[in-house]
């Protein structure tokens, strides 16, 4: 098609047809009338999802207790069969993830197992633009270490406010760090951090290193094993679409196997020792020795179906429709935004940037409210941000450019003007 013609809707209905992946949008519970740009912070229900999640809802109706070892999806085992799936999406050996926890909780478990400060080391490493749970965690486990975490915190700082650079990142890696964790993709510009290069550096200087995948798991593909992190966690709500609250994941390196878990409980135990009831915990030896408690079957269970989604899709089919998108998208803005003080701030390398465009205006709060009263569902930063998320299973390029022709509208009818500058209670 002639670039004349790249801004028309028509342009945008011939990339779809061209879309090897547009059959999985049915799939999905897409809400009809509406643009839903905010699967980097709550994924969409498929019917897959809902179909495992009624299925073990099923096994609780028939099985009661034997649920845990008979019916399609045995409980028991369901944590395990769940790491080894989702393994190829993290690059990681089917014995190095499991599906557990939440972000925050596989944060904690993580530190608990690999900070060790030692000698003049004692420090953790991490960055200003990171996540407030993160932080929080990471303050939390300086604190019941007894130490200071105004000092023994280090947060890398930002330059721009926006990205993070990689060579001030390794300066930090000093002799007194003990731990470092970072995210893969920033949670606001979309970042993407080079986790091969970090690693390599970490390790050069015997300095443990783990990565938060929350918002690149699902969206870009990972070689863990591969580049030798440390260790990582992530949940499996947004990309994965594993369901509100769902149970999150974590990867641990085989070459940590054997490291007893910093905080145990009996399903951290082998499988086959736990009901023996001992008082000596024998932990299991791969990365399900990092479980604590009982699995929360039902939170896992929408993840059964989404994920043979992902399985069918293919993650470098699905990481190279996702930039087609975006990049289509920071197009249509600079074409047809340019005049309304909206300033993309994400990185634009392919390399670079995530699944999801990071947009900064002084009126974000209220553009977002302008474009959820269009039946465009974006997703508010404080203060000033607005992310954008087209989401390469159920999103398709029509309602990119129509949500850029939306947003247009609203800018230049100052629209948002009718509402209130300030965020919701969740934004
Ligand atoms: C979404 C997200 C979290 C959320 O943690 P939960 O424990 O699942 O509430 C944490 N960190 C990052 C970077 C996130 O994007």
């Amino acid at each position: 098609m002639s670039v004349g013609n790249a801004y028309k809707r028509e342009y945008a209905l011939g990339l779809d047809k061209q879309d090897g992946l547009a059959s999985f949008r049915q799939e999905f519970y897409v809400k009809e009338g509406s643009i839903y740009l905010d699967g980097n912070s709550l994924g969409l229900l498929s019917k897959r999802a809902e179909q495992t999640l009624f299925s073990l809802l099923d096994s609780w109706k028939n099985y009661g207790i034997d649920g845990w070892t008979q019916g399609e999806h045995p409980w028991f085992y369901l944590s395990e069969n769940l790491g080894k799936t989702l393994a190829p999406l993290v690059g990681g050996s089917p014995e190095e993830v499991i599906v557990t926890g939440s972000t925050t909780v596989n944060l904690h478990q993580l530190v608990s197992t690999f900070y060790k400060p030692e000698g003049k080391r004692t420090k953790i490493l991490a960055d200003e633009l990171n996540f407030p749970s993160d932080i929080y965690a990471l303050k939390s486990q300086l604190a019941l270490k007894g130490y200071d975490p105004s000092e023994h915190l280090i947060e890398v700082s930002s330059s721009d406010g926006h990205t993070l650079n990689e060579d001030d990142i390794i300066q930090e890696m000093k002799e007194d760090i003990a731990l470092i964790v970072l995210p893969s993709v920033l949670y606001r510009s979309g970042q993407i951090l080079d986790m091969k290069r970090l690693t390599a550096e970490a390790h050069k200087r015997n300095i443990f290193i783990g990565f938060d995948l929350c918002h690149s798991v699902g969206s870009i593909p990972h070689q863990l094993s591969e580049w030798d992190v440390d260790f990582a966690f992530w949940c499996n709500y947004k990309h994965l679409n594993g369901g509100p609250g769902g149970v999150g994941g974590l990867f641990v390196n085989q070459k940590h196997f054997g490291r007893h878990p910093g905080l145990a409980g009996w399903f951290s135990s082998r499988k086959d020792k736990q009901f023996d009831m001992d008082h000596t915990l024998t932990p299991a030896e791969d990365a399900g020795a990092f479980q604590m408690g009982t699995p929360h079957v039902l939170s896992l269970a929408p993840l059964i179906g989404s994920l043979s989604i992902f399985k069918e899709a293919g993650m470098e089919n699905i990481r190279a429709k996702s930039l087609k998108l975006t990049q289509y998208l920071m197009d249509l803005i600079e074409h047809e935004l340019s005049e309304y003080g909206l300033t993309i701030q994400n990185p634009k390398e392919d390399h670079r940037r995530g699944g999801h465009i990071y947009l900064e205006h002084p009126e974000a709060a209220r553009i977002c409210k302008a474009l959820k009263e269009e039946k465009i569902i974006p997703d508010f930063r404080t203060p000033n941000g607005i992310r954008l998320a087209p989401v390469a299973l159920y999103n398709t390029f029509e309602e990119v450019w129509e949500s850029v022709q939306i947003l247009k509208r609203i800018m230049k009818e100052e629209r948002y003007k009718q509402f209130k500058n300030e965020r919701e209670v969740v934004a």
